[in-house]
């Protein structure tokens, strides 16, 4: 499918069907598989054939959907996991472990900040966060030699900083080490950072790429450009033997197309366990099937609504990749096809927390949820739900001021959305 382009690739991409072979996706329903012989299955447990045991470590069916997020992303090699911030946390932990350091943007996902920055702390791993808009010399003066990634998102949730990925990309490599990208927002579709220089890619396959709301899940890909042959000091893991699977060195043995992904199914899969279900990548299946007809119906209707907000008297503040005066407009110019990248939108309501709380509450299409990236709208006022212990001051310093209403802007029609704000915001 390599040709192909990218709506053939979310239609038929990762499973191409024998004579008389289903035609949906099947759902390997099974934890494990039967072998004729020990030695056949000894073969699987070296890593010598390749085949499927146990679906601790692989799964048929969310093999297939790894395949087709992977030829969305052009990558190499890819990985289904149980949710978005496993994901997070295996493409960090399978190159970097205890006594290590990660630059990592500020402008990332709340829950992915926390797994970094407490969590992953713990167990010996430093994050330094800079600011996606920092001066080369602070993005310089954030690596040290034990510095094993840089971090970024596309488009942040729920800033909406669009990433320059190419520089990010630059400075990594300057230092011997992959630029992985949260491209969960984006998703293939508007972006595919490894195109700009990325390695590694993530997704919360929770957001557009499942579109439904209807299951939690994760994805990685691996570029299979990045050379950890070059820097086998900073990387043992993957140029050194693994003493706990028969003293494999991934890199000598599945080449850089295959060493991240393999090293992280076989070493991080075996030992956490954090996989996605059959059930649920069928699903996500049938969510990538419609990605980019979805995604460009997401981009169209938020670009609608951010220019009606521009507008609008009661609205003191519009921000959207896709609006001209927007300060990432450039940026969404360059990585994100000239679209806004996203159904996202983050706008102040004039008057305050007060004011943003009753706009939320009068909304009757869009409905009040933690959830983002759904084909319902939804809508969240983080100063007084996620950020609700806060105090102005705080909120202010965190980015999400008081009167900060964050709307994910879904497929209804774009004109009944418009005038149920228009109504809501009327009435406040
Ligand atoms: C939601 C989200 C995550 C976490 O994903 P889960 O599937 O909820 O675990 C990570 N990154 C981004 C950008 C997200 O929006």
């Amino acid at each position: 499918m390599k040709d192909q382009r990218i709506e053939t690739k979310c239609v038929q991409g990762g499973y191409t069907p024998g004579n008389g072979e289903p035609r949906q996706v099947p759902i390997i329903q099974s934890t494990t598989f039967k072998y004729a012989t020990s030695e056949d299955m000894g073969k699987l447990f070296d890593l010598e054939a390749s085949g499927y045991f146990y679906s601790r470590l692989q799964n048929p069916t969310c093999d297939t959907v790894a395949a087709k997020i992977c030829e969305l992303e052009g990558g190499s090699a890819a990985m289904l996991t149980g949710s978005g911030q496993a994901a997070s946390f295996f493409a960090v932990f399978n190159i970097a472990s205890i006594g290590d350091h990660v630059v990592a943007s500020s402008a990332i996902y709340g829950g992915t900040y926390n797994l970094f920055a407490v969590t992953m702390k713990r167990m010996g791993i430093e994050f330094t966060f800079v600011s996606p808009d920092c001066s080369d010399e602070e993005l310089e003066a954030a690596f040290r030699p034990n510095t094993k990634a840089v971090f970024g998102e596309t488009i942040a949730n729920p800033a909406l900083n669009v990433l320059d990925i190419e520089r990010f990309a630059n400075a990594a490599h300057a230092h011997g080490v992959p630029l992985i990208i949260d491209n969960t927002f984006a998703t293939p579709i508007n972006c595919r950072p490894i195109e700009w220089g990325a390695d590694i890619v993530t997704h919360s396959t929770t957001k557009y790429m499942d579109g439904h709301g209807a299951a939690v899940g994760g994805c990685i890909v691996d570029s299979g450009k990045f050379d950890w042959t070059k820097y086998p000091d900073k990387f043992p893991g993957l140029c050194t033997p693994d003493n706990s699977y028969h003293g494999v060195t991934y890199t000598e043995r599945f080449g850089l197309e295959g060493a991240y992904i393999t090293k992280a199914t076989a070493q991080l899969m075996r030992d956490l366990g954090c996989v996605q279900s059959p059930q649920s990548a069928y699903l996500l299946n049938l969510g990538l099937e419609s990605l980019h007809v979805r995604m460009a119906r997401h981009c169209e209707n938020a670009q609608k609504i951010a220019e009606y907000l521009e507008n609008h008297p009661k609205v003191g503040w519009v921000r959207y990749p896709g609006l001209k005066n927007d300060p990432e407009h450039a940026k969404a110019e360059k990585y994100l096809g000239g679209t806004g990248g996203c159904g996202v939108i983050s706008f102040g309501v004039k008057g305050g927390k007060a004011a943003a709380a009753e706009f939320m509450k009068g909304l009757t299409i869009a409905a009040i949820e933690t959830h983002v990236a759904d084909a319902r709208s939804c809508c969240l006022h983080p100063a007084t739900a996620t950020h609700r212990q806060m105090t102005d001051e705080e909120l202010i310093a965190a980015g999400v001021p008081g009167d900060l209403v964050r709307l994910s802007v879904g497929l209804e029609n774009a004109d009944d959305l418009i005038a149920d704000i228009d109504n809501t915001l009327n009435n406040i």
